[in-house]
């Protein structure tokens, strides 16, 4: 087996008889790192303004039909220490790139979080910003930086993002990692546009960073931006894309995404047996989880507590740890 693009590329487009030995060998890579854990984390969405006009992205400032919302420094705290008191050892904080929120003032939040919880990790999913920024919420305290390249294909990321270009992307996940962050990249799988060989460039985008984490999930269309009529991302090809990161990467830590389980929970479910180690549960406002509208979905409007219990419940039934 091959893992070069031409060797990626035949494996994405082979039938499902051929990729099946690659996910069993995905699982058995994933084993061998991880055993029968599943590492849980808490995903906290605190502002859906952004100043970007991603085409896929419903946050995308174009987009008036959405009422946006931004949570106060406090509230952010609070809701942090409330998961860390569920249980809870990561806490990630994402939002739109809002610029309310500067590096100034997301560096003394998490900061204020790590002195109050020494022992929850920390880790920011805010967009782009210079490397500065990044050395600063280092010194804050924060862990890791979550910023996936959403596409190693440079002419489809021009398209998509009328803001920004892939160089400027990757050179964020670079100087995250030179920040002595961990990153965390990742990728749409089912992009208009989008081929085989673009997922393999993506695939070898991952290991060259290389990304400690990485979220592959299927792009999923919302009818307020100019994609909206678009086909959602295939769920058995976000599988293999997962199952070809993880042998990859074997150490990284590859969550099964919340796309992923809105297109096709079963799928999701099948990712544990195919390389994924992660899952994220949502610990924003219940009455504003849906508002954090990147793409249409609901969300159970449970409390943090609750959420937590029945995520270990349904990780215990399929014979998993969380942890
Ligand atoms: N502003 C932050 C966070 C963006 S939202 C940043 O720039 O990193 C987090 C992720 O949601 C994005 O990186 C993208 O991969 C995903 N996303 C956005 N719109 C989506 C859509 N329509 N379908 C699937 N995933 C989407």
């Amino acid at each position: 087996m091959k893992l070069d693009r031409a060797g990626l590329t035949g494996l994405l487009q082979a039938d499902d008889a051929a990729f099946a030995p690659v996910f069993e060998r995905a699982g058995e890579v994933c084993r061998a790192q991880f055993g029968d854990t599943v590492r849980i984390r808490a995903l906290l969405e605190f502002s859906n303004h952004c100043k970007r006009r991603c085409r896929y992205c419903g946050l995308n400032c174009a987009n008036t039909a959405l009422p946006r919302f931004r949570l106060t420094p406090d509230d952010m705290v609070h809701t942090a220490l409330e998961a860390a008191r569920c249980g809870y050892q990561t806490i990630v904080l994402q939002s739109g790139e809002d610029p309310f929120f500067t590096p100034d003032l997301l560096a003394s939040i998490v900061g204020r979080i790590k002195r109050a919880a020494p022992g929850l990790a920390v880790t920011l999913s805010c967009g782009e910003f210079p490397a500065e920024a990044y050395r600063r919420f280092r010194d804050a305290g924060c862990d890791r930086y979550l910023l996936k390249h959403e596409t190693a294909d440079p002419d489809l990321y021009a398209a998509l993002h009328p803001d920004s270009s892939l160089e400027e992307r990757v050179g964020c996940l670079r100087a995250i990692k030179a920040a002595g962050l961990e990153a965390g990249g990742g990728f749409m799988v089912g992009l208009p546009g989008q081929t085989a060989q673009t997922i393999a460039d993506d695939l070898l985008l991952l290991q060259s960073i290389p990304c400690d984490m990485a979220g592959i999930g299927p792009f999923l269309p919302h009818p307020d931006t100019p994609l909206g009529a678009e086909q959602p991302g295939s769920a058995s090809l976000t599988l293999r894309a997962v199952a070809l990161a993880r042998l990859l990467l074997p150490q990284a830590n590859l969550p099964v995404t919340t796309a992923l389980g809105v297109l096709d929970p079963q799928a999701a479910g099948r990712v544990y047996e195919g390389g994924g180690n992660v899952v994220m549960r949502k610990v924003t406002p219940p009455h504003l989880r849906k508002l954090y509208q990147i793409y249409p979905a609901s969300f159970p409007e449970t409390t943090i507590e609750e959420g937590r219990r029945a995520l270990e419940q349904s990780l215990r039934a399929r014979g998993k740890i969380p942890v």
